[in-house]
């Protein structure tokens, strides 16, 4: 998707990128044509004099001209003498630089159909502006004065060149295409003119849309928007129009005029994009469920079902610096079977498996859920309490050896006892030194008799 930009992004870029914008502007064929007309051979000093339109033009599209202000008129003079370029160059220059506008947005990738409505409307609304300029020139100097209906179609002339046109009476029905228009909807002239508009209408275009665009244009006021129109050979295109209704003296609307450019391609892009944009998040979901399967596998004991010792490390990592910067109190319990090999070697590997799924299970079920039981390897186990004191941690491994002890294992006919050590994080300590005190008092209380809780006071 193309990133919506705002109106002060969209004014700086159209600022910081002038020469590239111009460079483009100026290798325009329309542009290049009128320089071989007036034999123009551009220097750097000329070249100047179109930084200049082009500076007088955006400053405009920024809603900062004022058509009283002496200096940007006279301004436009100079520029206009400069080059001495008739009305109909300038219009003709005036309409290219806005395609090359256009190209620059959209292979920065920034061109989205709102971008264009308003480059397409503001571009009207300059031109209309430059027009009053234009008359006010005229008036006050001697330059000789084009009538009104003769500059209005010079710029019609302009943007014939460069976009699709058509004007229709007030009942719609087509009174006038332009070249581009029968060129794109594949009809000839005669086909069109004295035919209702909605000759190129495409039945997937929802009513609501033209209903919104006649209120809008019946109502003396302009619309814009995308409208995707039917060829004569059943193919579609999208253009991305603008309606204006013309008024008479009395201010009737004596006929529309559309202003149309053709965003088919662009249309069809974006529509790619999106389907890849879909085809594309399906797969990172699928990878994703692939990823949280792998890490899941990575990180879980596939017997017992809870974490393994390399997620352990990471728990234990992250809690020993957790607690150690809220000042917070951090407990460990390990924890072993006792006399397993005896297990396994009276009942069987498989009952010794069983055993060590119930020995986990009641683990599990008599810890806090902000407690973390990891298979620490064989028949051992370690639990991360955090924010637990000393005292609290060996209560809880009493409490275990004592469920455990008393629990009736269904597999075996004898109980099952384990052995603990306790120890809790202090100031000095990191993650290798807490371990090595827990794994002493573990291997104390083995030296002790076993089924025993021994915790670091004792060391
Ligand atoms: P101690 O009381 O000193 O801990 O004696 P022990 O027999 O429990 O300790 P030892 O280290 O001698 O033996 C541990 C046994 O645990 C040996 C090994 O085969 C068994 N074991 C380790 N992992 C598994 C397992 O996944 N399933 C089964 N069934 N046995 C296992
Ligand atoms: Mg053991
Ligand atoms: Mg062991």
């Amino acid at each position: 998707m193309n990133r919506v930009i705002q109106i002060k992004e969209f004014s700086y870029l159209l600022k910081v990128n002038k020469n590239k914008i111009v460079d483009d502007w100026l290798e325009n064929e329309l542009v290049k044509d009128i320089f071989l007309t007036h034999q123009y051979v551009l220097t750097t000093e000329q070249k100047k004099v179109f930084y200049d339109i082009y500076e007088f033009i955006i400053g405009s599209m920024q809603w900062d001209l004022n058509v009283s202000d002496v200096s940007i008129k006279s301004r436009l003079l100079n520029i206009l003498n400069k080059a001495s370029f008739s009305t109909n160059d300038f219009f003709t220059l005036f309409a290219s630089l806005k395609n090359s506008i256009i190209l620059f947005f959209n292979l920065e990738g920034l061109l989205s159909f709102n971008l264009l409505r308003d480059i397409e409307n503001n571009f009207l609304a300059v031109a209309k502006d430059l027009f009053i300029i234009y008359e006010q020139i005229n008036d006050s100097n001697s330059i000789p004065k084009d009538d009104n209906t003769n500059l209005l179609n010079e710029y019609k002339k302009a943007v014939d060149l460069s976009n699709i046109v058509s004007k229709t009476n007030p009942k719609g029905i087509i009174t006038y295409v332009n070249d581009k228009f029968c060129e794109i909807s594949g009809y000839r002239r005669e086909e069109l003119v004295g035919k209702p508009h909605n000759i190129v209408r495409h039945p997937t275009m929802p009513s609501s849309t033209f209903q919104e665009l006649w209120n809008t244009i019946k109502n003396k006021k302009s619309w814009s928007g995308l409208i995707t129109n039917l060829k004569k050979d059943g193919r579609s295109y999208t253009v991305s129009s603008t309606i204006v209704p013309i008024l008479d003296i009395d201010g009737d609307i004596v006929e529309y005029i559309a202003i149309r450019n053709d965003v088919t391609d662009f249309e069809q892009a974006k529509e790619q994009l999106s389907t890849l944009n879909k085809a594309m998040k399906h797969k990172v979901d699928e990878l994703y469920s692939m990823a949280q399967t792998l890490e899941q596998q990575a990180s879980i004991d596939v017997l017992t079902g809870v974490f393994n010792r390399m997620k352990f490390e990471e728990f234990f990592e992250f809690e020993l610096q957790k607690a150690k910067m809220q000042r917070n109190p951090l407990s460990i319990i390990l924890l072993d079977i006792d006399d397993f090999k005896n297990i396994n070697d009276t009942f069987g590997h498989d009952i010794g498996d069983v055993i060590l799924k119930s020995i986990t299970n009641l683990i599990s079920s008599n810890i806090r859920a902000t407690d973390t039981v990891c298979r620490w390897g064989g028949e051992e186990f370690v639990i991360l309490l955090p924010g637990t004191h000393f005292e609290k941690a060996k209560y809880v491994a009493n409490n275990l050896r004592k469920i455990i002890n008393e629990h009736k294992f269904s597999v075996v006919p004898k109980e099952v006892t384990c052995s603990f050590g306790v120890a809790s994080l202090n100031d000095d300590d990191h993650k290798e030194s807490l371990f090595k005190r827990v794994d002493m008092t573990l291997y104390r209380a083995k030296n002790s008799g076993k089924n025993i809780v021994i915790g670091e006071e004792e060391l």
